[in-house]
């Protein structure tokens, strides 16, 4: 079982009905089970303790971030030692500096082979996407390699009902938006490791061996993101979707809480 956490098991009041409950469950019956969220702002343990505090109990090795996935990244890349741009608060740093990289200090003229897009908090904005902006294009302009790291795919995130804010995945669109521009013929790759994209699945592909099944509350990352790795999904009711859709994002089934009776009447989409 693969668990989103916002919108499925807490939200801004705290714990959502039945989650606690359905994580003892899992923790009893030994169903393998991970948290899998996009965040890249909060370490595993500080997520764990935070949903914990909630009243879920959740256990930190259950925690798989986006963040986390950068050490898979940089071995895999041979990017031990390398400087880093890092764009998050604090503990974004903290999972470059466990992925092996070496961060540097968000100053006009940093240069740096890796720019990391963590999470949209901890820096002043704008100031902050001018300077990783001129670093780009600066070393795109003389030829020299760039590897751009997208953890938090997600363009934005609801603030209160009626109001968004622009996620990672927002200010990483405008970054791509001007490399495409500048070179339409061989805009470098914006690798993302975060839901819907295959690195997240994948990871926890390697730690949870047989059949799978996604439950989250967001059709854009939770279900694509299934739907793209050949894994079952559950759509629940208690987050940013309001229930199936007749669109082309359709989960395999439906749950409007996890508190609810009707589960197993539900019609698989
Ligand atoms: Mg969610």
């Amino acid at each position: 079982m693969l668990v989103d956490a916002y919108g499925v098991l807490v939200d801004k009041s705290g714990a959502l009905p039945g989650a606690a409950d359905f994580i003892r469950l899992l923790e009893s019956t030994a169903k393998p089970y991970l948290v899998l969220t996009n965040s890249a702002s909060r370490l595993p343990e500080t997520l764990a303790a935070e949903i914990a505090e909630a009243g879920v109990p959740i256990p930190s090795g259950r925690v798989l971030t986006s963040g986390a996935l950068l050490a898979d990244h940089f071995r895999d890349q041979g990017l031990a030692g390398a400087r880093c741009l890092v764009l998050g608060p604090a503990d974004s740093v903290e999972y470059v500096r466990r992925a092996g990289g070496e961060p540097v200090p968000a100053r006009p003229d940093a240069d740096a082979d890796v720019v990391v897009l963590a999470d949209q908090k901890g820096f002043p904005c704008l100031p902050t996407m001018n300077l990783t902006l001129g670093l780009v294009l600066r070393r795109l302009d003389a030829g020299r390699p760039l590897h751009l790291i997208l953890c938090n795919p997600d363009l934005i995130y609801p603030v209160a009902p009626g109001h968004y804010g622009f996620t990672a995945g927002g200010l990483a669109a405008m970054l791509e938006a001007v490399i495409k521009e500048r070179y339409p013929d061989r805009p470098p790759p914006l690798v993302r490791l975060g839901k819907p994209h295959a690195p997240i699945f994948d990871a926890a592909r390697r730690r949870i061996a047989g059949r799978l099944v996604m439950l989250g509350d967001q059709l854009a990352t939770d279900i694509l993101g299934a739907n793209r790795n050949g894994i079952d999904s559950i759509l629940i009711g208690t987050g940013l979707a309001r229930g199936p859709t007749d669109g082309p994002i359709r989960p395999t089934w439906y749950l409007p809480s996890l508190v609810d009776e009707g589960f197993a009447a539900n019609e698989r989409q």
